[in-house]
């Protein structure tokens, strides 16, 4: 399989995304950015685990200078993986921050409330990556494209192509290409044909392309978090697109690297390099690319166990036997038992054929990254929860203790009203 060619963006001393450069496993934080023994601890983790890009939340002006001393702890140990700064709803922030890290991570739908005032403070941003040499990851995500690209081309793949194609033309106008992108979504089908029609736009309209950073947001976890991550980001690395990636899942970040190496070396080294320790993947990549491009309909009989066919199935969007789930992976944000959650409302509402049920680790961000969900379950911090149907909460302030059972019954109570066919 050939590469799609992009440009090749330097990122800190080391690595290099884009132009032909090996696929780069990347992950993110889990711990708060304000303990930063702890965030200086799980990095060491990360990079002994072979993480080659580690991205950091940065909630506020004051994790400015936590994320500058953890990455500056890094440095004196010899760790050397690039630190990305993950913005959300503060453009300040991001000014701030971008000279103490090798990356920047803005989201256009959440960088300022107001559309021209977004592009203008964009417009500084580059000016400060420029002076440091810092890059930028322009990371939109489908459940959270903003309104004023929603209003004009829905949430569709083709708004999120579109609503890249604005902030990267910016980056063009000022000459600035130390840039790569990503189209995130849950759904493997609306997250694959976002990032083909980005790829085509891009060479269109600038002759050349930025590198993708490809993933599947809110994967969820276990081996359903994994089967449908590799059907995604595999479909996508299969076409040749894709520059990094990040497999998103709702455990420990130490989790996520063996799994996206896994699936880079399946493309890079081919399928065998993975058979023995994740099986599990080998099936979702042999299989999962085909139907979800409908190239075929059914996995051959006795190729893969029953149990992985409907999982392979659901991911690849053919088939649904249990209800869907979309779950954040967590970062420092996050304010309650995200993993131990996750489970218990999988447990017990995995039945529940035809729903999707968001479980998302923060009131900031969870409720406009849950695009498709019918129910969300939205930690609030301090033990408290809100519960939403289809984006609007229903249920607020709710003790974490009742709030699995009161979802569960106003799942079963609509579904006595109007039951699923
Ligand atoms: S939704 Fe989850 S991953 Fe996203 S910012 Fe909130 S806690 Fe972090």
């Amino acid at each position: 399989m050939e590469r799609i060619s992009t440009i090749p963006v330097r990122i800190g001393g080391s690595l290099v995304i884009g132009g032909g450069a090996p696929v780069a496993v990347q992950t993110m934080c889990s711990t708060h950015t304000s303990d930063e023994e702890a965030t200086v601890a799980q990095c060491r983790r990360l990079a002994g685990a072979g993480a080659e890009l580690i991205r950091i939340t940065v909630p506020g002006m004051s994790d400015v200078e936590h994320i500058s001393n953890i990455r500056k702890a890094l440095r004196a140990e010899g760790i050397l993986v690039p630190i990305v700064a993950d913005i959300h709803f503060s453009a300040q922030t991001a000014l701030a921050v971008a000279p103490h890290v090798e990356k920047v991570r803005i989201n256009p739908g959440n960088f300022h409330p107001d559309h021209d005032s977004a592009r203008r403070l964009f417009a500084e941003l580059l000016k400060v990556c420029r002076d440091d040499g810092t890059a930028i990851r322009i990371g939109l995500n489908h459940g959270s494209l903003g309104r004023f690209i929603t209003e004009r081309f829905g949430n569709t793949p083709e708004a999120m192509a579109e609503a890249a194609m604005e902030w990267l033309k910016m980056c063009v106008d000022n000459d600035f290409k130390a840039v790569v992108v990503s189209l995130k979504a849950s759904n493997t089908a609306i997250m694959t044909a976002a990032y083909r029609l980005l790829s085509a736009r891009m060479q269109e309209d600038f002759g050349f392309r930025f590198p993708l950073h490809v993933g599947v947001t809110e994967a969820g976890g276990g081996e359903s978090g994994r089967i449908k991550s590799a059907v995604g980001i595999g479909t996508l690395l299969g076409e040749g697109i894709g520059d990094t990636i990040r497999v998103s899942l709702t455990e420990d970040p130490e989790a996520e690297i063996p799994v996206g190496r896994a699936i880079a070396d399946y493309f890079a080294k081919g399928p065998d390099s993975i058979a023995g320790d994740f099986p599990e993947l080998k099936a979702a990549l042999d299989w999962g690319p085909g139907l979800l491009r409908h190239d075929i309909d059914t996995i051959p009989a006795g190729a893969v166990s029953e149990h992985l066919e409907d999982e392979i199935m659901q991911a690849a969007r053919r088939r649904f036997y249990r209800a869907e789930f979309v779950a954040c992976p967590g970062c420092g944000r996050t304010m309650y038992d995200l993993q131990g959650t996750f489970e218990a409302i999988r447990e017990r509402t995995s039945h529940l054929k035809g729903t999707v049920i968001a479980v998302m680790g923060c009131i900031v961000n969870g409720p406009g990254e849950m695009a498709d969900a019918d129910w969300g379950y939205v930690g609030e911090g301090d033990g408290k929860v809100t519960i939403y149907r289809r984006n609007v909460p229903v249920l607020r302030h709710i003790p974490d203790t009742e709030a699995i059972d009161r979802l569960v019954s106003l799942i079963e109570e609509e579904q006595r009203r109007s039951p699923l066919p």
